[in-house]
């Protein structure tokens, strides 16, 4: 039987929210946000293992108790320049201390993602494990789409019929994965296109706004209403 293990690539440097600490340790709800997906991660009992790849240099992840995850998680410190190449070598060297076999089932999930529940885990796990091919969560696209030109005037506006937001987790086998991300055009973002890229189709799988990236200085506080808001429904 194919196990499922989640792989969260946490060797960004978050440039975006404009502070010296990594984005995936800033403080949300007490916590660093990356333990926000570990957490839920964790919980899914399906899922056997957790592996978190750090920056090489990373001095941060140290600092802070992680105890409540032990013998679900696996830690390892060979990020890379691109979150492609943090997610291939994550790959590598759990298949080369023998915890992945190629048709086991890898869940990619970005740290940024503090708002992923448990129901969205189980809803991507429940599609797909019996898929062909793997998938990832996604919402439908509600804001209409202009596209800008070089001085920041609208120069048409893009049909959103059919158009869907990528999220994370992406899942896929172990051997695609590794396969599609070795040989992905420079520039992808995500898991599910350099999949793409090898001529498969990624099924879509409904996520929902609350698993959305906290990217700007301002998502911080739209997450932490969220996990407010999920910790006062759970007690
Ligand atoms: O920067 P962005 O928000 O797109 O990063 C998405 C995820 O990829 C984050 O969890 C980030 O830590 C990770 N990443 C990585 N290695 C990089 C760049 C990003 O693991 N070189």
């Amino acid at each position: 039987m194919a196990e499922f293990i989640a792989l969260i690539p946490a060797a960004g440097s978050g440039s975006r929210m404009g502070e010296d600490i990594p984005k995936q340790y800033r403080s949300l709800a007490s916590k660093p946000m990356i333990y926000h997906a570990l957490r839920t991660l964790c919980s899914a009992e399906r899922i056997g293992m957790v592996c978190v790849v750090l920056a090489p240099d990373d001095t941060e992840w140290a600092r802070h108790d992680w105890s409540e995850f032990a013998g679900k998680i696996q830690v390892f410190g060979c990020g890379g320049a691109t979150r492609a190449e943090s997610v291939t070598n994550g790959l590598k060297a759990l298949r080369a201390e023998n915890h992945v076999q190629d048709q086991d089932w890898i869940l990619v999930h970005d740290a940024a993602r503090p708002g992923l529940s448990l129901a969205l885990v189980e809803r991507l796990l429940d599609q797909l494990a019996q898929d062909e091919i793997g998938g990832l969560l996604a919402v439908p696209l509600a804001d209409t789409l202009k596209r800008a030109d070089d001085t920041g005037r609208v120069m048409c506006t893009e049909p959103r019929e059919r158009l869907w937001q990528a999220q994370t987790p992406q899942m896929f086998r172990t051997k695609l994965l590794l396969e599609a991300l070795e040989k992905a055009p420079a520039g992808i973002t995500d898991d599910a296109s350099a999949v793409e890229a090898l001529g498969f189709s990624p099924k879509l799988v409904t996520g929902d706004a609350y698993n959305f990236k906290v990217t700007y200085p301002q998502d911080l506080k739209l997450a932490e209403l969220i996990l407010q808001e999920r910790t006062a429904t759970q007690n």
